[in-house]
């Protein structure tokens, strides 16, 4: 059997590899839709999960066997119904995956739960120090991560005959894939991440060192949500980058290491996830009272008064993607202008994001907040209206997502930027 998690794709996937290996092996691939996770999803990334389900489905002529319920009721369920010898996936390493992982294993029993690849590059935990002791400072990482290398992309074609088909089994409690809650405004699916990539090697690779920080030239390579469900392996990216020399492509490997960096730090940390990585902040003054809740709501809704971090804010409500370098405006104003705990930021992203990713966004966070490994050290403070003047220049980002700039209730700037500065140095500096 393989049983599908965050490796939504047919090419380039070891677990389905190592599944067919045998001769005469038939594969079970099977997909469980967890209600723990459908509940904890926001609607664009559910989406984005089944219409990539609905494409595998369709690749596998029909032949994806989606079940709900809880993974330990339902994977040992299957393995005994069809008589699995082993039970293949790629390995996750995040806390709610790795004990949804170890009681599946002990359920199965005699039946072998058998990890083969991971959804990075370098797996969480292989990149360490000389002493044994995990990087906590991106940079040396990611010189031992380069060193540490990777895997060509695996063939994992497999002839269709050895697909079991599910309509054959009785008992299995098939569903069908559930409808996609919303529209997105990406496709999601292998075809599509290919297809995206090719288009982004082909037109943005060259120039993206430079153009990365542009939000208005949008020419990043959008491919954080393929990269999230696996309807592509960073491999393959790795493989193409492999061929060129130039500093667009330097700068992208950069980017897939920071993916790698994150999750190896949620791997050695796991109350990193929602608590400061660094516990000497824990005693800071946060607001949370009603009036917090207020501002927490104007920043939501992109009503703070200050265009950038507005602009960014809708961009995520519309589309469920904001650029990055927006990413860090929006979340140190929460921060450091608002005064409230990172963490609330942190799961309205997860909420809105089409590519809402644990180790990414609560790192990314804790690195806005000054609270992460290799923060941006808590004095830096970064300034919207200065912002602006840098990355958007021309204000084009700016007036594409805030229309009503110059109409008459666009909002005044919600708090003084440089006294609200000057605040959260202070609470800092009580800590
Ligand atoms: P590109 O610039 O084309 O980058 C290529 C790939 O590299 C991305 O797809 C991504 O997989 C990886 N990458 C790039 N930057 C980072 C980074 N800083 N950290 C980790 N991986 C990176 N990324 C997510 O994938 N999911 C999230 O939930 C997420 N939340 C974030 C929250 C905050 C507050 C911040 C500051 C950053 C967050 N990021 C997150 C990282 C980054 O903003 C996105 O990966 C990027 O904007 C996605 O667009 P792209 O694919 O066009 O990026």
């Amino acid at each position: 059997m393989v049983w599908l998690r965050r490796d939504l794709r047919l090419s380039d996937l070891p677990p389905l590899a190592a599944a067919a290996s045998g001769t005469d092996s038939s594969v079970l691939v099977c997909f469980v839709v967890d209600p723990r996770l459908e509940k904890s999803s926001g609607e664009r990334r559910l989406a984005f999960l089944f219409d990539s389900l609905r494409e595998l489905d369709d690749k596998l002529d029909g032949k994806l066997l989606v079940v709900r319920g809880r993974p330990e009721v339902e994977i040992p369920k299957l393995a005994h119904a069809v008589d699995a010898e082993r039970v293949h996936i790629s390995e996750d390493f995040a806390p709610f995956g790795r004990r949804r992982d170890e009681a599946v294993a002990d359920r199965l029993g005699d039946i072998e739960l058998v990890a083969t690849g991971s959804p990075y590059l370098v797996s969480p935990g292989r990149v360490t120090k000389n002493d044994g002791e995990p990087y906590k400072v991106f940079t040396p990482y990611f010189n031992r991560w380069r060193d540490h290398g990777w895997r060509a992309p695996a063939d994992s074609s497999v002839p269709s005959a050895s697909i079991v088909d599910p309509s054959d089994l009785s008992k299995t409690g098939r569903i069908r894939v559930p409808a996609a809650p919303t529209k997105l405004s990406i496709p999601a699916g292998e075809d599509a991440a290919t297809a995206r990539w090719a288009e982004f090697v082909d037109d943005g690779l060259t120039d993206y060192d430079s153009g990365r920080n542009d939000p208005a030239g949008d020419s990043t390579s959008r491919m954080s949500a393929y990269l999230k469900y696996g309807n592509i392996h960073p491999r393959t990216l790795a493989a193409d980058l492999g061929n060129q020399k130039g500093k667009g492509a330097q700068a992208y490997l950069r980017e897939l290491a920071f993916r790698d960096f994150y999750a190896d730090v949620l791997y050695h940390w796991p109350h990193s996830l929602w608590h400061n990585w660094n516990r000497q902040f824990d005693g800071i003054d946060l607001d949370t009272d009603d009036k917090a809740y207020e501002r927490f709501d104007a920043w939501k809704a992109g009503r703070t008064g200050f265009p950038l971090v507005d602009a960014g804010m809708r961009q995520l409500a519309e589309t469920g993607y904001m650029h990055n370098r927006v990413r860090m405006v929006t979340a140190s104003f929460l921060v450091k202008d608002l005064h409230l705990p990172w963490w609330w930021g942190a799961e309205w992203f997860l909420e809105q994001l089409v590519d809402g990713d644990m180790a990414s966004n609560n790192h990314g966070w804790q690195w806005a907040a000054g609270t992460g490994t290799d923060a941006a050290p808590y004095f830096r403070v970064f300034n919207p209206e200065a912002q602006a003047k840098k990355f958007d220049p021309d204000g084009e980002y700016v007036r594409r997502w805030v229309g009503d700039i110059d109409a008459d209730d666009y909002p005044e700037p919600m708090v003084d930027h440089k006294a609200e500065r000057e605040e959260a140095l202070r609470r800092f500096g009580q800590i």
